[in-house]
């Protein structure tokens, strides 16, 4: 066939498919720190990093109401007090819809403007988990919001006053942020918030959330901020997660802003390795700058959100947000769709394409989606057979990764060469772009977030595919220019999304990876059949070599190491009803180490302890130790309408900071409250998880104990569990702390000692 382009054309897009992939690799690393001489007017990582390493340097937790989340806060206050603000510490006793509750000191600051009334809020949390000293979750945010204020100081006042906020009890359940949208008296003049949080401790700062007003507040990005990290795309996939930020709260006290994190080393999340030495000062330069320069432009805007309107929205490699309204993308995709039709109409009538070409090249990109649909799956459920992929990360994912994206392009390169016979070039070149513009339209239409994958693309097909207008007797040059531009387009803004899939969503994103690479291998596979029949398989071949080799070596890699280890946490368990105690423990991995099954007796099947959790533990036999268990009151009974009010007082005599009360389904208690507190309606999805038990929770329990009031709906006596949790394990367990292995790490709340009883309240 005269009119295809050379085989070269083929060896020039894979060339630039591999730089494209390079150059994510490079671009997707946040920006050097600004060091400590930076201008004063700008953010520093460097400064940034001496506040951090002062608020959290000495690596000790401070969860929620503990002596040292007052160490913490007298730091943050001190900080900001010679930053020449007078800041204040304010809260209350919050809960929220997960039946969780704390006492919590929230630190605000304020900055005046030169208008008053409405403001913009700089926001983060200071509290960490139990179990890590929180570094970087949130420790930077906090870091963040100081070297904020005082860039702030250093610069002519903005229009609009700046509120700054540092809040306690985030990892209780949002509490602090809970408390300041309900009862703070600055709460009702912020507008827009700027909120850090962050899920790892390194890798670039993304801003994936904003306010209702998605297409303002994206114009305003995209104007300002100059190393820009954003898609519509992980904005519209984080909406669909249950993952929740202190901006949860904001939005729904009608805020409008932006939320920033970064997610690199998810295993140090929650864990103590979430700890100074593993902050990383250019994550901090590229967060604090970007909510720096997105502070500034909301607090020198008129504040007036145009409506609700969506945007799509990318970064083009770090360097350029691209944006348009929501509703644009079809006009695009019909433009796109126009350009195709006219050039198919072309082919056809000057025969460089028959009808039966173009059908085959329609039927075959469906099969090369589904094929590396099914071809991802089966790799992947192969591994995980064969004990790879324990966790959702894991210490090595590389050759993983390797392989998962070399058998998307595989797949698409070999379903091209094969059917290459039958449709030819331009049966394929119009089998594919007809795809990606049906796909623009259908997702310009229900889900635009996600269009720009395709709308972008397709129209530079659409506009490249003229070409063919100006090239009469051979499409050679013209193929070869509408084949390479838009593959390149399609890599260039697409490969990014990709590359973050696997931080942000773990293993099971490797199936989807495969699905994308092959979804933006397709407009390279009608060139693969222009190489000439010997060298054809070549590129294939060596792909087909890498999914075998990453497969395998993936297979071989240890899945933790002491820096990416797995989660193990240990609990010393006193059922005092019963008077068994046990050991409990609880790997990631679902699979004891080695070392603790040899110095405690561990059953080799879960146990459940708890009735509201199906959730089990490992669990060993342990001695006696009597700790006191959880104390219920009643002060008083009260009967009104059929329904009876219980006034009772819950607390721990041997001090643990967490007490829990829950209640069995059928109890029929409503309207609870925790120290006068109405506790909201518990969540649907807090319900499931625990198939209908109502527990609550206090985080911050003092030693006098908590009031609560219930009412029951009957005259039945009420049934509950009463639990208290204090951290680290008694003395009796240095044995099994000594022999964790060096690849886990406690998480969350760590390892915790647990006592629960049962009570059964009467009426009368
Ligand atoms: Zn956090």
């Amino acid at each position: 066939m005269p009119n295809v382009p050379r085989g070269k054309s083929f060896a020039i897009a894979i060339a630039v498919y591999a730089l494209i992939i390079c150059l994510t690799a490079i671009r997707s690393r946040p920006p050097s720190a600004k060091g400590a001489d930076a201008p004063a007017d700008e953010f520093s990582g460097a400064r940034a990093w001496s506040v951090l390493q002062e608020l959290v340097g000495d690596g000790v937790p401070h969860p929620v109401g503990s002596e040292q989340s007052s160490v913490v806060r007298a730091r943050i206050v001190s900080e900001l007090t010679q930053l020449g603000y007078q800041p204040q510490v304010r809260g209350g006793f919050a809960c929220d819809a997960y039946g969780t509750c704390a006492e919590v000191k929230n630190v605000v600051a304020r900055l005046d403007g030169r208008e008053s009334g409405a403001a913009v809020m700089v926001a983060a949390h200071y509290d960490s988990v139990p179990a890590g000293p929180g570094a970087s979750d949130d420790g930077v945010g906090a870091a963040s919001v100081l070297e904020i204020a005082r860039a702030l100081k250093m610069s002519a006042p903005p229009r609009h006053p700046v509120i700054f906020l540092i809040d306690e009890g985030e990892e209780a359940g949002l509490l602090g942020a809970e408390a300041f949208v309900a009862g703070d008296p600055w709460a009702k003049d912020v507008r827009a918030a700027v909120n850090m949080d962050n899920r790892g401790t390194s890798g670039p700062s993304a801003m994936f959330e904003t306010g209702s007003a998605n297409g303002w507040l994206m114009r305003m990005y995209a104007g300002a901020v100059r190393h820009p990290d954003a898609t519509s795309i992980f904005y519209a996939v984080y909406k669909l997660l249950p993952n929740d930020t202190d901006f949860t709260v904001f939005k729904r006290a009608g805020y409008q802003g932006f939320n920033f994190a970064f997610i690199g080393d998810v295993a140090h999340y929650h864990t103590p390795l979430d700890d100074f030495a593993n902050a990383s000062a250019n994550s901090i330069q590229q967060e604090g700058g970007s909510a720096l320069t997105a502070l500034r432009a909301l607090a020198n805007s008129n504040l007036q959100f145009g409506g609700d309107s969506e945007a799509v929205f990318f970064d083009l490699f770090g360097w350029k947000t691209i944006w348009w309204p929501a509703q644009k993308t079809i006009y695009f995709a019909a433009l796109s769709l126009a350009l195709l039709i006219l050039e198919i109409v072309i082919l056809l009538r000057r025969e460089q394409m028959r009808m039966k070409n173009l059908l085959w090249g329609v039927v075959i990109w469906p099969v090369m989606i589904i094929a590396s649909g099914i071809f991802g799956g089966t790799l992947y459920f192969l591994l995980r057979a064969a004990g790879a992929l324990p966790t959702p990360w894991v210490a090595h994912p590389v050759p993983m990764l390797i392989a998962f994206w070399a058998l998307g392009f595989l797949v698409a390169a070999t379903l091209g060469l094969t059917f290459w016979r039958f449709a030819g070039f331009w049966g394929l070149w119009s089998g594919v772009w007809i795809w990606w513009v049906m796909a623009a339209v259908v997702l310009g239409l229900l889900a635009p977030a996600y269009s720009y994958i395709f709308v972008v693309p397709a129209l530079a097909a659409g506009i490249c595919g003229l070409a063919i207008l100006f090239e009469r007797s051979d499409g050679g040059f013209a193929g070869a220019v509408a084949a390479i531009v838009p593959t390149i387009v399609a890599a260039a803004i697409a490969i990014e999304a990709i590359w973050f899939l696997y931080d942000a969503l773990g293993g099971i994103s490797l199936i989807v990876i495969t699905i994308l690479v092959a979804l933006i291998s397709t407009p390279i596979a009608p060139l693969a059949g222009t190489v000439s029949a010997g060298k054809r398989w070549f590129v294939p071949g060596v792909l087909l070599a890498a999914v075998i080799i990453g497969a395998g070596v993936a297979l071989f890699m240890p899945f933790f190491s002491a820096s990416s280890p797995e989660s193990l946490n240990l609990e010393y368990f006193q059922n005092a009803d019963s008077g068994k105690t046990y050991w409990m423990a609880n790997p990631a991995s679902e699979r004891l180490p080695r070392s603790l099954i040899n110095v405690g007796n561990f059953s080799n099947k879960k146990m459940v302890v708890y009735p509201w959790s199906a959730k089990g533990a490992f669990a060993a036999d342990a001695p006696i130790l009597n700790l006191a268990s959880p104390v219920l009151t009643v002060r008083s009974v009260s009967s009104s309408g059929g329904k009876w009010r219980y006034d009772v007082l819950v607390r721990s005599p041997r001090g643990a900071p967490v007490i829990s009360l829950a209640f069995p389904p059928d109890a029929g208690v409503e309207s609870v409250s925790m120290q006068g507190q109405a506790i909201p309606e518990l969540a649907p999805r807090m319900l499931r998880y625990t198939h209908g038990w109502r527990p609550y929770t206090c985080r911050s329990s003092p030693a006098g104990g908590i009031e609560m009031q219930f009412t029951a709906a009957s005259a039945k006596p009420v049934q509950l569990f009463l639990l208290d949790e204090s951290f680290g394990l008694p003395p009796q367990g240095a044995f099994l702390q000594r022999a964790r292995p060096a690849t886990t790490v406690p998480i969350q709340d760590g390892d915790a000692t647990l006592v629960m009883r049962h009570v059964t309240l009467k009426p009368q």
